[in-house]
């Protein structure tokens, strides 16, 4: 990809799944990648020594990304050790599913700290700095616009804010020809959603390519609209879902 070479990266949620196939994709396209994660620490370490073998700068920082001052002080600290950020990728998820009546306050409050809250935070604090010609992408899921079953509903509600999220910082943000988009994967082999689940098969019957997409497939397009050739794309929602949502 045009462009990524020494750009600075912050990821959230990148010790493994999706984020850490991000981060690859981005030190092997020669950015630095600084990343947080919760609390696989012994993962993130290995990530991080890992990403660092490509050449780059890697650095992995535990942030509970419902920790509001917790994620705004990573960003800082990483401006002060790596310069500004020029591609933030809001990615930290958890997937909590289950009867709709049983959902409890806390499952809501963190579902929406992590999905919406922290993306929000994240945004506000890396635009303080960002260049022109900056990247904010954000993952969401297929299941905001798809509801597979009812068994997730605050899933399904937490990640359809960043659709309106994206297109109203896109307009803030264009007078800084920084671009803000919004990628929407379908199941995706992970520890969150094994391609070998006792639900897979299931998933795999709604889709018009029916097979698992992999932590590639999103670091690719990913990478795409944060190198200089998807400069032109912001606003946008991008499903990459094998076809569930057609
Ligand atoms: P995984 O469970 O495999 O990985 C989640 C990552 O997020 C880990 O690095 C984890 O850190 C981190 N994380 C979780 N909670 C927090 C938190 N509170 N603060 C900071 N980091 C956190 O998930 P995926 O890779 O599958 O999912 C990545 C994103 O993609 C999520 O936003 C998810 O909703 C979305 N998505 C995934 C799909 C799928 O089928 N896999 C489909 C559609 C969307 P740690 O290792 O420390 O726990």
């Amino acid at each position: 990809m045009i462009g990524l070479t020494n750009k600075v990266v912050f990821i959230t949620g990148a010790s493994r799944g999706i984020g850490a196939a991000i981060a690859n994709r981005f030190a092997a396209e020669g950015a630095n990648v600084i990343f947080t994660y919760a609390k696989s620490t012994h993962r993130a370490k290995a990530q991080e020594e890992k990403l660092k073998t490509a050449g780059v700068k890697a650095l992995a920082i535990q942030v509970d990304s419902a920790d509001t001052l917790a994620l705004q002080t990573a960003i800082s600290t990483t401006v002060d050790q790596f310069g500004p950020i020029d591609i933030l990728v809001n990615n930290a998820g958890i997937f909590p599913a289950g009867d709709f009546s049983e959902v409890t306050m806390s499952e809501f409050d963190e579902t929406m700290n992590v999905h919406v809250k922290a993306v929000f935070v994240a945004s506000q604090a890396v635009i303080k700095n960002m260049p022109e010609g900056g990247r904010i992408i954000s993952i969401g899921s297929n299941v905001a616009e798809y509801a597979v079953t009812g068994n997730t509903i605050i899933y399904g509600m937490s990640k359809s804010a960043l659709l309106g999220f994206t297109k109203g910082l896109a307009r803030a943000l264009g007078p800084k020809r920084i671009t803000v988009n919004l990628v929407q994967p379908g199941p995706t082999d992970t520890d969150m959603n094994p391609a070998d689940a006792p639900l897979a098969d299931f998933l795999r019957s709604r889709m018009a390519l029916p097979e698992y997409g992999t932590g590639d497939d999103i670091a690719g397009l990913v990478a795409f609209l944060a190198s200089s050739e998807g400069s032109y794309i912001t606003g946008s929602t991008i499903t990459i879902d094998g076809g569930m949502n057609a």
